[in-house]
Parts: structure tokens; sequence; C-alpha cells
């Protein structure tokens, strides 16, 4: 059976409880105890997420489906290197994090929540905000007072209600924490069904290779929790006897907002605080992410690493990945800045085995790259 554990003084929750951090010492916990995936468990008749459920910490009925996960794996190249995009930025409301914003939403809808809040203006916020508007879940949104209108558009035209807190980003998550009126804080930083969705990426990622395993994957790392997901998957494989191997984990930062790159480099446990400037990677931008410590030791001990790219190489994959097809924000871009520099530097071999996970639609984003094609933001 699935239970929460906290990750820093080990208190035992029911899954069946409202909670996202722990009630004793306000760590953040985990789903433990959870069914290692076989392949004779995939419900092959879901095209979906859902068809990996045995292996998830949510395990009832799925009220609110959007047609979460199986996203496309597809055969390209990156400077005649052959890649695996795995494309999530088709996802219903345009990123990856659909995958562990529909777990979490079931799992909290079908445990009794009957309202939610989050904190963020990008897309977690309308991962929330989408979902919690089909499961016909009353929404608050907190979003810093000066995010740009274009920016919360997709959000407010879900219906959910769109609050504004002045001050610094940290000062929106204290607000979205201390709403006493009733509202469940559905955090995608803090809560553990939100990574349990997202680790399904890596299963999509093994199956859709033939039952594979990569030798490296390579994603944009805010929180981290693609390469946290991903490392999950493959270590519950190998623990099932389904793989013998861990993919090599790469996450790829911006040089304008490095914390977890810093800490990689100088060999802490935990994010480095690091000074922050604007970055075209917005959605990567997150200077001091909750799971810092599971993210970096998964990344250490897959044999991968944690790199910050230019901002001018950024857009410079931004621009090639949209003539070959790939319109993908920004943010996303960052993983095939950082494949460039892994094979230059010899990291990567080009006859590896090797995904790109594109995490968002450009479509979220056509203010910012118009300003980039027009020369209008100077990356450095
Ligand atoms: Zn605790």
């Amino acid at each position: 059976m699935p239970r929460f554990k906290c990750s820093c003084c080990d208190t035992i929750y029911p899954t069946s409880m409202l909670i996202w951090r722990c009630d004793a010492c306000g760590g953040s916990i985990e789903a433990v105890d959870l069914t290692p995936l076989r392949r004779a468990d995939i419900a092959t008749d879901r095209s979906s997420l859902w068809r990996y459920q045995k292996a998830l910490v949510h395990q009832g009925a799925v009220p609110t489906f959007l047609g979460e996960g199986w996203t496309p794996l597809i055969r390209g190249d990156w400077d005649s290197c052959p890649v695996l995009w795995k494309c999530e930025f088709v996802s219903i409301s345009g990123s990856f994090k659909d995958r562990g914003v529909a777990v979490m939403i079931n799992h909290l809808l079908v445990n009794g929540a009957t309202r939610v809040a989050e904190d963020s203006s990008g897309n977690g916020g309308a991962a929330v905000a989408t979902y919690a508007a089909a499961a016909k879940l009353p929404c608050r949104i907190y979003v810093p007072a000066h995010t740009s209108p274009g920016k919360i558009t997709q959000i407010g035209a879900t219906g959910a209600e769109v609050i504004r807190i002045p001050g610094p980003r940290q000062a929106v998550a204290d607000a979205a924490m201390a709403d006493a009126s009733g509202y469940f804080y559905a955090s995608h930083n803090w809560h553990p069904a939100f990574v349990d969705g997202i680790k399904t990426v890596g299963y999509e990622i093994w199956e859709q290779s033939g039952f594979d395993v990569p030798d490296a994957i390579i994603a944009p790392a805010g929180s981290g929790s693609n390469l946290l997901g991903c490392f999950r998957a493959f270590s519950e494989l190998r623990a099932a006897g389904e793989v013998d191997r861990l993919p090599r984990i790469y996450g790829a930062q911006s040089e304008s907002c490095e914390p977890m790159a810093r800490a990689f480099q100088t060999g802490t446990d935990a994010y480095v605080e690091v000074e922050t400037h604007m970055s075209i990677a917005e959605g990567i931008a997150v200077s001091r992410p909750v799971r810092s410590r599971p993210v970096l030791a998964a990344v250490r001990a897959s044999g991968g690493s944690i790199t910050a790219v230019s901002e001018a190489s950024i857009a410079d994959a931004h621009r090639r990945l949209a003539r070959a097809g790939l319109y993908v924000e920004p943010t996303s871009a960052t993983a095939a800045a950082l494949l460039d520099n892994l094979i230059k530097e010899g990291t990567i071999r080009a006859n590896e085995k090797i995904v790109v996970i594109l995490t968002g639609s450009g479509l979220k984003a056509s203010d910012l790259i118009a300003r980039m094609m027009e020369g209008q933001i100077a990356t450095r």
C-alpha cells in the first residue's frame, strides 16, 4: 500500500490524508511503498499515463481525465546526431506539468478536497487551473503582482480566481500556503503525487523505445521534477528486474539562474543561493527548488550532471528547434543547448541513444518569441 513519508523526520501518513508537507516538522513528503512496475502491469488499453496506474500513488478512481501522458517520442537529429524528442509540449495545457497535476488533482478529488490553491504564473498554474476547471473544483492561483497579463490569460480563461501578490516570489508562495479559507494548497512543487505523476514520462520513454534504456536523458531543470521523475521510473524498473541499468540524467539550467548547476559544480547536497537575472528560460528560473536534495542525489547516482548554458545558446537552440518543426517555449530549448555542449566536450557520444524532453509549447510564449525574433532581447 502506498504511503506518504516525511523526507526529514520519517513520519508516515496515509495517502488519504490531505497534506502537502509534514505536519510534524514542515519537511517535504514523498510517496513510498509503491508497487514497482512490471511490463505485465501496463494497462495497454489506456492511451494515457494511467496505463501505469498500478505503480502510482493514486490507486483510486480517475474522475477527471483530459488525455494526460502518452506523448509522442519521435526520431530526429541535432547537428547530425540522432536524437529522440519526447514531445511533452503537446499536453492538454501545453506542458509536461499536466502529468503531475492530473495525478495530484485526481488524488485530491477522491480524498475529499473541495477547493484548491496554487502559486505559479507559469505552466504549473496553468495546469492546476486547467484540471481544477475540468474537475469543477473552485481554484485560486496566486501570481506575482508584476506578472504580465499575457502570462495569466490561460489561467484566467479557465475561470480560476487570479490573486496578485506584491513583493518577491516567496511572498506569493507564502500567501498561497497561508490561505486559510478552505483552499487546499495543491502545489506542484510540494505535493508528492505531482512528482509521482511526472515519473510516468520515464516509463513512456522505456516503453516507446521498445522497452529499452536510453544512454542519456536531457531535460530542462527548474525544480528538477523531470530529472527526479525519470530517475525514479528507471530505478523502480531496475528494482523490478525489468531493466538492468539506469540512463545518465542531465539537467539544463540557464546561467541567469543556476542554483542547482552551482550545487553540482561545488559538490553540495542542496541548491546554492545565487544571484539571478532575467532569463528567456523563464520556466526554470527557480531560485529555491524545494526538492533540490533528492534531485541532486538522483542526478549524481545516475552518472549525469546539472549544467548551466548561456542565454545566447538557448536562443540559438530555440531557433534551430523551431526550424526543425518543434515550436517549443524558450525554456525547453535549454536541453537542446546543453546537448550541444555535452557532445562538444565528449560527455555524450553521437552513437549513444539520447532522449531530450521538450517540456512546453511555444504557443505559451509567443510574445517573448516575437521579441527574440525581432532582436529586441539581448542575450548574453
Ligand atoms: Zn517531518
